[in-house]
């Protein structure tokens, strides 16, 4: 039933697009400009993405490095990530469109809860950042997915309850985080994340594609 959701809730990197090839390529790239002789294959992406967060994820690799030096790699990286995305190298999803403009047409509100930066989310959203009601990123807490910090405050701004909200998400960390505070997660998973344990989730889908508004809330249950 529809009234049973007043708002639909995003993570960003895998989610709303497959962002973390994007990624992959930049970090490469900042540690080659600054001559660094490291290269995150698919297979060591894959194991750093258990971390979140870039900076933790070049410290992950790189235990010595200096602050400094995860500072203006970090820097560079998104930098790097930020041209290609607004280059149009970076497309949202199968189904992500559609499903926000129908979840707009209903009166549904729209939310971010990321672990990525504002800078990050907002170069991705473009002008459709204005459909969201509120945009939580790495800035706004202390404790990165899969803590369920994020996902409380977008409650708070929202000023919605779990039950009315369906959670959007393509990882582990991403289901535990939100599932810890009682929402529930309808899971897409992404390059990275498939063949993770998502028992967690309500549902499990391949992508958007196809999927109305009216199937997705009923897969909430
Ligand atoms: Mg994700």
């Amino acid at each position: 039933m529809m009234n049973q959701v007043a708002a639909l809730i995003f993570d960003v990197d895998g989610t709303l697009a497959e962002t973390e090839e994007a990624h992959r390529y930049a970090f490469n790239r900042a540690f080659s400009e600054a001559g660094l002789n490291w290269t995150w294959n698919q297979e060591t992406y894959r194991k750093l993405l258990k971390v979140s967060g870039g900076k933790e994820r070049i410290l992950a690799f790189a235990p010595d490095a200096s602050p400094e030096l995860v500072a203006g790699l970090h820097n560079r990286k998104n930098q790097i990530y930020t041209k290609m995305v607004d280059s149009g190298q970076v497309s949202f999803r199968p189904g992500v469109e559609s499903l926000i403009s129908s979840a707009r047409a209903q009166g549904l509100k729209l939310a971010v809860a990321t672990t990525a930066t504002r800078a990050n989310v907002e170069t991705l959203l473009g002008a459709r950042k204005a459909f969201f009601h509120t945009i939580a990123c790495a800035e706004d807490v202390r404790r990165k997915k899969p803590d369920p910090e994020v996902y409380a405050l977008v409650l708070k701004r929202l000023d919605l309850p779990a039950d009315k909200c369906l959670v959007l998400e393509d990882s582990v960390n991403g289901v535990t985080a939100a599932t810890t505070i009682g929402l529930k997660v309808v899971v897409t998973p992404s390059l990275y994340t498939k063949g993770q344990d998502f028992s967690a989730a309500a549902a499990v889908l391949k992508d958007l594609s196809g999927i109305t508004l009216a199937k997705l809330i009923e897969l909430k249950g």
